[in-house]
């Protein structure tokens, strides 16, 4: 069985959400716990996480420093934090692993995926990116032809596109790595954005959603099953409502028919939702939406008891010879 688990952001961080070294080495490391239990059932696990906090510090860093270092690009943003969160991982793992006496190698890819030069999200950029400034600062940056909008009392945030993901180009790096027999880290951040140009590619000013970039991995690597681990056990129905409700196993025709009723908010639960629909649209056995105490219990069981569990509708049951 091949899983392809994306892991949240609180999978990345401490508690709080603060991202020093330490939390983000101590957070990686219990992640690695659930990883290694699924390794260890020989399951072919691959690996993608969110970068935002990440990202987030990288950007500050370029404003502080604008006068003394030259700012990157966010496209270089991107490919320093899949670089140094794979490095992060693959130690957690290894460690992880030699606790169970199991030997699995592991490797991180640094990951391009392909967008459209002309997605509507570069018409109206909807992703708030790095940290809040006060008004004079942010209209410096304006000026400079970034986007900034006004959240109100926390001040002014960037904002760039969130364009879909067409087609992970370096797919069959990652896929050759998986076959050998490698715990695999790719697409870290949704994948590093770029439009094609002729035959050349160029990065752009954009971070696309890591869900559904994990989605598009899941398909590429012929995942069985895509696990989202976030930080609540399920979705949940009337969230934050005295009769909020969790969603077991649902089909996916019923899941999209919850999406669309409003259940799962757009900047959250609402792309990991959609993420597990398409999956399993597109021709995956199952998807699961879980925290990561849960992960090994919903693959090795997918019957809804542990996490969200989307199925086809053709084959509710999930069974893998259907
Ligand atoms: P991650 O950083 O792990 O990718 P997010 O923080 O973006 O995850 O999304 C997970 C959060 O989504 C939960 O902590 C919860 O607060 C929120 N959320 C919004 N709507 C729902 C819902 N319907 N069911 C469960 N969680 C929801
Ligand atoms: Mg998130």
């Amino acid at each position: 069985m091949r899983v392809l688990l994306a892991l949240g952001g609180n999978a990345m961080t401490g508690p709080d959400g603060r991202a020093r070294p330490e939390d983000q080495v101590a957070a990686a490391k219990v992640a690695m716990e659930s990883v290694a239990d699924l390794v260890a059932e020989g399951v072919d696990v691959v690996l993608t996480h969110g970068n935002g906090p990440q990202v987030g510090n990288l950007l500050v860093k370029n404003e502080l420093a604008a006068a003394v270092v030259p700012p990157v690009p966010l496209d270089w943003c991107g490919a320093q934090t899949q670089a140094t969160l794979g490095l992060i991982l693959m130690n957690a793992l290894d460690d992880a692993l030699a606790r169970r006496g199991v030997r699995r190698p592991s490797a991180t890819v640094v990951t391009r995926t392909l967008v459209d030069a002309d997605d509507p999200g570069f018409e109206r950029p909807t992703k708030p990116i790095g940290r809040f400034l006060p008004a004079d600062e942010a209209a410096l940056l304006v000026e400079h032809g970034e986007t900034w909008e006004d959240r109100g009392a926390k001040g002014w945030r960037r904002m760039v596109a969130s364009p879909e993901p067409r087609e992970i180009l370096d797919a069959a790096a990652t896929l050759a790595l998986v076959d050998a027999g490698f715990v695999v880290v790719a697409n870290g951040g949704g994948g590093i954005p770029v439009v094609r140009e002729g035959e050349s590619h160029r990065g752009v000013e954009a971070v696309i959603d890591k869900d559904l970039g994990a989605a598009l991995l899941a398909r590429t690597v012929a995942a069985d099953v895509l696990v989202v681990a976030t930080d609540v056990p399920h979705a949940v129905l009337r969230y934050g409502e005295p009769d909020a409700e969790d969603v077991g196993r649902v089909t996916v025709s019923r899941m999209r028919e919850l999406a669309g009723e409003g259940h799962f908010a757009s900047g959250s639960m609402g792309p990991k939702v959609d993420a597990a629909c398409r999956f399993v649209e597109q021709g995956g056995r199952c998807a699961v939406i879980t925290d990561l105490d849960s992960i090994v219990a919903a693959v090795t069981e997918p019957d809804g008891r542990s996490g969200t569990v989307v199925v086809p509708d053709n084959n509710p049951e999930g069974d893998p010879d259907a």
